[in-house]
């Protein structure tokens, strides 16, 4: 049952499935097992239910042709299921289980032998809970509407439009303990189906965190710079705009500061591209460790990085953007390749009033060629 129940996402109908993207052939196989190991499930309730039905035979209250045709019915209805199954004919359906088909068909069958043979009524009335409990698992509210008002007409006629005696036999001990076992069994099955219900719950729930989880590392990594782990450009200057229109509602002032890795083509000609890449990930985490929280670290391209920095004035930018430098270039960039060395310059600069990012980045990119102009390993403010 477990494994039947991870594989049941939603609650379905009974329509015709023809929307649904093509299943691979090893899920195919996989929902033809499922549904075998469901059939043997009901086919050992035949059984079982044939066996009490040969206590009552045995106490003399029922005819041993009730319990054998009892059997061969639900046998014969399993087996044309099953065959049914492995010619794939369910999975022309939405629900590949047949569930309120088959709910309904069993329950029509359990009416017929109550009819047939009241005197076990019991037994045969019994299975109508389990039947209808089970129909309920997956069916729609529509369909069980279908199947209940079936089930209703059907004991209408039994109940009302005929004079059986329908009984719970208890005239000696063997009928006790086959009506006891009736009893037992409604109650074991009901129990499972209750079981088999949480578990789809359970799988449902998990599924739903899987999604979630999916979902936020997909959106994480539509956002992210794949080498370095910084905020992608698309994402950095959506944050720049964000704050540009928080400065506006607010009246209070941002910094930016756009960073340039100095003589960094010369860092790849000589100790190669793949160093390149480790000191531009290096370079990136020891940004991320010396920022604040609010602070907003994005790469604009190459190795030229744009830093948000809320509610700082310019002389507290350049400030940071310092200390940021000094900290780069103090690194042990040697223990890549001897001898090697890394600094950054930076053009820093604050919003004013009304101003768009594209002037802005145009300011802080002035000061930062200034930085350059002055011999790199610097901080210009623009
Ligand atoms: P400057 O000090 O004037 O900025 O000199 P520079 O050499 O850093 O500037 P330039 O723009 O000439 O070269 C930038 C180099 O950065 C060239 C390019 O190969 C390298 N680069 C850009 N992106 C990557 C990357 O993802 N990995 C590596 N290893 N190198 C990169
Ligand atoms: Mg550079
Ligand atoms: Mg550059």
């Amino acid at each position: 049952m477990g494994s039947a129940a991870s594989s049941i996402p939603r609650p379905v109908t009974g329509t015709l499935d023809s929307g649904r993207p093509k299943l691979t052939a090893e899920r195919l196989a996989r929902r033809t097992r499922q549904r075998r190991q469901i059939q043997s499930m009901i086919a050992s309730c035949f059984v079982l239910d044939a066996a009490v039905l040969l206590l009552y035979a045995h106490a003399g209250t029922t005819s041993v042709l009730v319990a054998t045709g009892y059997a061969t019915t639900g046998l014969a209805l399993v087996a044309a299921y099953v065959l049914l199954s492995e010619f794939g004919f369910h999975e022309r359906f939405r629900d590949h289980y047949l569930v309120a088909p088959q709910s309904a068909i069993n329950m029509v069958n359990l009416l017929v032998f109550t009819y047939l043979a009241p005197e076990v009524g019991v037994l045969f009335l019994c299975n109508l809970f389990v039947v209808f409990g089970f129909g309920a698992l997956r069916s729609s509210a529509r369909q069980s509407a279908v199947v209940w008002t079936i089930m209703v007409l059907g004991l209408a006629a039994l109940f009302l439009g005929t004079n059986k005696p329908i009984a719970m036999p208890m005239g000696s001990m063997i009928d006790r303990l086959a009506t006891m076992l009736v009893f037992a069994l409604t109650i074991g099955r009901c129990m499972a189906l209750g079981l088999f219900s949480s578990s789809m719950q359970q799988s449902l729930y998990q599924s739903g965190v899987k999604l979630k989880q999916a979902y936020r590392r997909i959106e994480e990594l539509a956002e992210l710079d794949e080498l370095t782990g910084a905020f992608n450009r698309r994402c950095i200057m959506r944050m720049l705009e964000e704050e540009i229109a928080r400065c506006a509602r607010s009246g209070s002032t941002s910094a930016v500061a756009l960073i340039d890795l100095d003589h960094f083509k010369r860092i790849n000609d000589v100790y190669g591209h793949p160093i390149g890449d480790e000191a531009l990930r290096t370079f990136a985490i020891s940004m991320f460790a010396n920022l604040r929280s609010i602070d907003r670290f994005g790469r604009y391209g190459g190795e030229e990085f744009l830093l948000v920095l809320p509610d700082l004035s310019q002389d507290q930018a350049v400030r940071a953007l310092e200390r940021l430098r000094v900290i780069i270039a103090d690194l042990d960039w040697s223990a890549f390749s001897p001898g090697m060395k890394l600094t950054i310059s930076a053009g820093v600069t604050t919003l004013r009033p009304h101003e768009s990012s594209d002037t802005l980045l145009a300011r802080a990119d002035g000061a930062l060629y200034s930085a350059k102009a002055r011999g790199r390993n610097r901080i210009a403010s623009a």
